[in-house]
């Protein structure tokens, strides 16, 4: 016989509330083997008694079929002494002190409680049935450690039977701290009636919807509108009750086949579109749902059903697909709170239906995207965060303030970088509030005490003055550079990169606005290598609404006044009385600031081809002229590399050629975007020549465009190169704070701060 040994094995990384400590009982059950598994401030520690063989293959199975939702960052196993255990148990939680552990985001509602609400007529007949494997988490959490009276299912008092379930090891249930039923837990409710029959609920919405309506649903971390995709008259009368100009919308679709035969899906996006997370995932289109979802964009963001009440809610709906966009109006946050949904939605909504469970942390879809086989995140929130980002650098005390745009803020803990969920654009009173008791519900949340700020060197920015107010030690990282430094973090790069950042704007180190950056960087500090050239934006700001006048600041800079008696230059100014005054601007300075912004040059091709000439919503130039690409175009334009400016000047010639001989407008794209390939391979070449640096870092929200990040690295690698993207966190500026985070933990790492 053989002998049985000892194994202590410490498992790290995304381990409590996702039922991982059941799931080790269970296999310790399964093979017979002996000792405990517990939570502790590190995540789950087993000790295992059993001969070498089975503990080998426990391992195994241990490493490879964990619950859907846990993550194993760091598994590691050594022998330790022989107790003679004679049986295996789930011990009390030890040392849950302030090196608190990662809590789990939202988990989309499983098959097996999907299928308990359809078999078993009475208790699990329920909208809100969960259990360790799935159901709110981070949405619900107040504090940790992570149990129920911490949570807002706190004043829900379990039943007997839930309570047995609950505390019964074997059960699917044991420990699901939002367990509830029919008869203890929270209900629906619509006209003050207060319904927990979901199917019920689920008949009295379909009416609504199929007859041409809009409801208001509470979700799991915010209010939705939702309506009939397939009815254009509708979403037009949403958008107007809104206030929501040109922004895309999302939609749901019923299941998998429905999505399939609506859009186009490979595997990895079938994947993230059926993944436990649940995002939002941005899907080429095929048939056309109602025209003004998303006018004329190509693609339309698409999610599967992830609460129990969206499955019975679809299958009633004679539509197959319905508009599921957030709760909110126009730029605000989405709405959480009862009260003020009833306030603020009364006259967008026909319906409001709330339930009577808290929203504790706020968290909007998470929206994605599949480029070269992996996953992109352009909002990450619901079903992604709080879950932090491990980086090889001591973090810990580190606050990241984020940036101005699709902010972020990230705490350090130990080695890992936790980022916020999706907080929004700053730029706005609600907006700003959200952030600030955000900040104070992470500290609490993570046992987070902020010894050094981080932030971006933007003076304006509300994350900046927010950052000044702590009285803190204080570093001010330049935008690019963070960008940068976001990609490096999560690819653990700690070393000299190629780092090109495409981006809209932020502030340079001389006080223009920069955007087309070729950095040579590492996580302390960057050199700017070569950069787009720089033209003043007659107007400021107000070029992203009106992107022709960066167009016309391009032709002028370029071919000066001569230009603009023919076409299609003439074309873009929609008076012509105003061409003095706009030479004046830029002749004169007058707010006209100078950006090398790679976003602008795409909103200027953009307006010179009239594909989008006033915009509706933030990118929308870019979106559309992408959009436009005709992929089957290979050709590219000319351009210059001056010293260390990229100069477009031959490439506008030739576009106006191109427009002169009515060439496709889709062939002129996709020679634009083809011309920035070639760019970013050629100036990477170039770098690797002189300094030896093969490994290009790509960051910066121009790398949301599909085509261009593809092609990108498609050609550095076919060059030969090392190319590394996010993936992580979104290339926008809701990666910025993961960067802010890196280069201070770095400059702390080095002492120079
Ligand atoms: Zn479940
Ligand atoms: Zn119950
Ligand atoms: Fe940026």
């Amino acid at each position: 016989m053989k002998e049985s040994i000892a194994l202590l094995i410490k498992i790290k990384g995304l381990v409590q509330g996702v039922g991982f400590r059941p799931y080790v009982y269970r296999q310790a059950l399964r093979y017979s083997i002996h000792g405990w598994v517990e939570n502790n401030n590190e995540g789950v520690t087993i000790h295992a008694e059993a001969d070498s063989s089975v503990l080998d293959h426990f391992c195994e199975i241990l490493k490879n079929e964990i619950p859907e939702a846990a993550s194993i960052s760091e598994f590691i196993s050594k022998h330790t002494n022989f107790q003679s255990y004679k049986d295996f148990k789930i011990r009390k939680s030890s040392n849950l002190s302030d090196a608190v552990t990662e809590v789990s985001p939202d988990i989309a509602v499983c098959s097996a409680c999907l299928s308990d609400m359809e078999s078993q007529k009475h208790r699990r007949h329920y909208p809100f049935i969960n259990c360790t494997n799935c159901g709110p988490r981070f949405t619900i959490i107040q504090d940790l450690p992570y149990d129920r009276h911490q949570t807002t299912m706190r004043v829900f008092d379990l039943c007997e039977t839930c309570k047995k379930e609950y505390t019964t090891i074997t059960d699917r249930r044991f420990h699901a701290q939002p367990v509830a039923c029919l008869n203890c837990g929270p209900a629906y409710n619509l006209q003050n009636e207060l319904i927990k029959d979901g199917k019920k609920l689920a008949q009295k919405l379909q009416s609504f919807i199929d007859s041409g309506q809009i409801i208001a649903l509470k979700g799991i971390g915010g209010y939705h509108l939702i309506c009939n995709a397939l009815d254009d008259e509708i979403v037009k009368i949403l958008r107007h009750r809104k206030q929501r100009d040109g922004k895309p919308m999302a939609v749901m679709a019923r299941d998998l086949a429905t999505a399939q035969k609506y859009f186009h899906l490979n595997k990895e996006e079938t994947d993230l579109l059926t993944s436990w997370r649940r995002p939002i995932v941005l899907l080429q289109n095929k048939i056309p749902l109602a025209p003004s979802i998303s006018r004329n964009l190509s693609r339309t963001g698409v999610v599967l059903p992830y609460m129990p009440i969206h499955y019975q809610l679809l299958s009633q709906l004679q539509t197959d697909i319905i508009i599921l966009t957030s709760g909110n109006v126009s730029e605000e946050p989405v709405i959480i709170d009862d009260e003020i949904a009833r306030e603020k939605l009364k006259n967008i909504a026909d319906f409001i239906i709330s339930y009577n469970r808290e929203i504790f942390n706020r968290a909007d879809d998470s929206v994605a995207f599949v480029v070269n086989q992996r996953s992109r995140l352009i909002r990450r929130s619901r079903g992604y965060a709080p879950q932090p980002i491990v980086i090889s650098l001591k973090t810990e005390g580190i606050f990241a303030a984020g940036a101005e745009l699709v902010n972020t803020f990230a705490i350090g803990k130990g080695l890992q970088a936790i980022l916020s969920q999706h907080i929004g654009d700053l730029k706005n009173a609600e907006t700003l509030s959200f952030y600030e008791e955000s900040v104070e519900r992470y500290k609490r949340l993570f046992r987070f005490k902020p010894e050094l700020i981080v932030c971006d060197k933007h003076p304006d920015y509300l994350s900046t003055q927010f950052a000044f107010e702590q009285n803190l030690p204080i570093l001010q990282v330049q935008h690019h550079h963070a960008h940068v430094a976001s990609c490096m973090a999560e690819n653990n790069l700690d070393e000299k990169v190629i780092g090109i950042a495409l981006d809209g704007t932020g502030l340079g180190t001389d006080n223009t606005i920069w955007g087309g950056e070729y950095l040579i960087a590492d996580l302390n500090d960057f050199t700017r290598a070569f950069h787009f050239d720089p033209i003043p934006l007659p107007g400021g700001d107000l070029v992203t609404k009106q992107p022709w006048r960066t167009a016309f600041s391009y032709l002028y800079h370029y071919f000066g006044l001569s230009i603009f008696i023919e076409k299609p230059a003439i074309e873009l100014l929609p008076d012509q009385k105003q061409l003095p005054i706009f030479i004046q601007m830029i002749e004169q300075k007058l707010n006209s600031p100078l950006s090398s912004g790679a976003g602008r040059l795409f909103d200027a091709v953009s307006a010179l081809l009239g594909i989008c000439r006033e915009s509706s919503f933030h990118a929308e130039a870019p979106m559309l002229l992408e959009a436009a690409i005709n992929s089957s175009c290979k050709g590219k334009y000319l351009y210059e590399i001056e010293g260390q400016k990229v100069v477009f000047r031959k490439m506008f010639f030739q576009i106006i050629q191109d427009l002169k001989n009515g060439v496709n407008k889709g062939d002129i794209a996709s020679k634009f975007h083809n011309t920035l390939v070639a760019i970013n391979v050629n100036i990477s070449k170039q770098i690797r020549n002189e300094f030896g640096i093969n490994k290009v870092v790509l960051s910066g929200g121009s790398f949301q465009n599909a085509y261009l990040l593809q092609m990108t690295e498609e050609t550095l690698m076919h060059h030969g190169f090392e190319v590394f993207s996010q993936e992580k966190v979104p290339a926008n500026d809701g990666g910025i704070s993961l960067g802010q985070l890196a280069i201070a933990a770095k400059k702390r790492q080095l002492g120079l701060i």
